[in-house]
């Protein structure tokens, strides 16, 4: 049986050693824990271990157990392919998208968040790796995507987000963040200041190539339901 809370600091502990081993200042990356397929109960248990910020994919699971969860200071955090039809509601139940990979997409969430609510935070999506997915602007298109969405009033663009091919070679796993990274420093955009680079198999070479937040599912919750 998997207990949560032990996960969790195992995780932690991995995150805090490549923070250590890659020369990044502690507590410089963040934890996403990806709870797509796990049930309420479940991230109930990581909440209670302290975790605070989820990751969710589905937007109908997602609304689901956002009501039983209502009690619960949680920080949401959309990382799943987004259908114009959707937009409304990820615009008012989340606190983040990370996988925002076209303009009408931001000009929807933009229109659809409420000024009442904290500007909605987004990363764009950007394909590091033609071969492994559709999803995900080109890399040359990234600067004049950023212009335009900087100027969307609900929204603050907060940096970019990937999801490289399958690797199993660390310094295979490094070279697509590490491209990415750097063409985005070199935007010199100050307010860029998020990395979504990480998954459980590859945290280490995201972290080291500049990863804030790493989005971890299998390694802390077990394989999905
Ligand atoms: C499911 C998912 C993850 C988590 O992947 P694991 O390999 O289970 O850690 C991370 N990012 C995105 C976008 C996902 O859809």
């Amino acid at each position: 049986m998997i207990v949560i809370a032990d996960q969790l600091s195992q995780i932690k502990s991995r995150i805090s050693a490549a923070e250590s081993k890659y020369h990044r200042l502690p507590g410089s990356v963040q934890l996403l824990a990806v709870s797509k397929t796990k049930s309420a109960s479940t991230i109930a248990q990581a909440y209670k271990a302290g975790q605070r910020q989820f990751g969710e994919s589905y937007l109908q699971e997602a609304l689901a157990k956002q009501q039983a969860l209502s009690a619960f200071n949680i920080i949401w955090h959309f990382i799943g392919p987004i259908q114009s039809n959707k937009t409304k509601q990820i615009a008012s139940h989340f606190d983040w998208v990370h996988s925002v990979d076209r303009l009408k997409i931001a000009h929807r969430l933009s229109e659809q968040r409420s000024p009442d609510l904290p500007p909605l935070n987004i990363c764009l999506q950007v394909n590091i790796s033609h071969e492994n997915t559709k999803s995900g602007i080109d890399l040359q298109e990234l600067p004049e995507f950023i212009d335009e969405a900087l100027s969307l009033p609900n929204i603050v663009v907060r940096g970019v987000m990937a999801i490289p091919a399958p690797e199993t070679e660390f310094a295979r796993q490094c070279l697509p963040y590490r491209s990415l990274y750097e063409a985005v420093k070199a935007l010199n955009l100050p307010q860029l200041d998020t990395f979504s680079f990480g998954m459980s198999d590859d945290l280490e070479a995201a972290i080291k190539e500049g990863s804030t937040i790493v989005r971890i599912g299998t390694a802390l919750f077990g394989e999905r339901n």
